[in-house]
């Protein structure tokens, strides 16, 4: 699904350069689900960004699903970013005004599809988040557990072949956060792809797989033998 080959990226600023990313060898098959870790600035929100095509990637080779990602038009990106991927963020980024089906119906507007197709399907995955009952609600009538549901479903609205997470628990006390991991869990058991950016030992470890990120390389590479499961918190 994800083939990443000697990947480099730096940030120019004026005359000097931050070389965050230097040789990142990384591939994802269908249906992983695979945790980011390292300490904070390690680059794992810039490497996250490169994958979820909302940042370029300055030397190497990225390709998504078949596709070479390199040097694309804004608009030839845009349409495999909503074709290819979903985001899930730390601050959740949903539409203040608009209520939690809208939030979820929002990608499918973007696809062209009808306004009655538009919230039958939002509503299906509102329910598979089990917030239908909250369908009407505005951002700031959810508590964070819930908001975070509703930017799942969001994500899962467009049906993208890879999930990218960053930090999805990062705002959220820790039994909240066990929850959205086990929904997390339950989408991937169901064949999707999930990349989950963090820095919580406790979050990646449930996950199927481990990379740690340090000094712009990976550094480790683990398959988890026993994943954590929401009884076992
Ligand atoms: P992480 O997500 O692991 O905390 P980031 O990828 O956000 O790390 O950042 C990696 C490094 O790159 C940090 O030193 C950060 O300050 C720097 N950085 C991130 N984004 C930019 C940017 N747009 N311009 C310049 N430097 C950046
Ligand atoms: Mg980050």
């Amino acid at each position: 699904m994800i083939e990443i080959r000697d990947l480099h990226k730096s940030y120019k600023m004026g005359s000097s350069s931050l070389h965050v990313l230097k040789g990142i060898n990384f591939s994802v098959a269908e249906g992983e689900l695979v945790s980011i870790m390292g300490s904070s600035g390690s680059g794992k929100s810039t490497f996250l960004n490169i994958l979820g095509m909302l940042d370029e990637l300055d030397e190497g080779s990225y390709t998504l699903d078949g596709v070479p990602i390199k040097n694309l038009n804004e608009k030839i990106a845009a349409r495999y970013r909503n074709k290819f991927l979903g985001f899930i963020f730390q601050s959740f980024n949903l539409i203040s005004y608009k209520s939690a089906l809208d939030n979820v119906a929002l990608p499918l507007y973007y696809q062209g599809i009808n306004r009655g197709e538009r919230m039958e399907k939002a509503m299906a995955y509102l329910e598979k988040v089990g917030l239908a009952d909250w369908s009407g609600h505005l951002p700031n009538e959810l508590s964070g557990g819930q908001k975070q549901r509703v930017a799942i479903a969001r994500a899962l609205a467009s049906d993208p072949k890879v999930l990218l997470a960053d930090e999805p628990t990062g705002a959220l006390d820790s039994k909240t956060s066990y929850e959205v991991m086990n929904l997390i869990q339950e989408i991937n058991d169901e064949g999707r792809t999930i990349l989950v950016v963090t820095h919580e030992p406790d979050i990646a470890a449930m996950t199927k797989r481990i990379v740690n990120l340090k000094d712009g390389k990976i550094i480790q590479d683990t398959r988890v033998k026993q994943i954590r499961a929401l009884e076992n918190v």
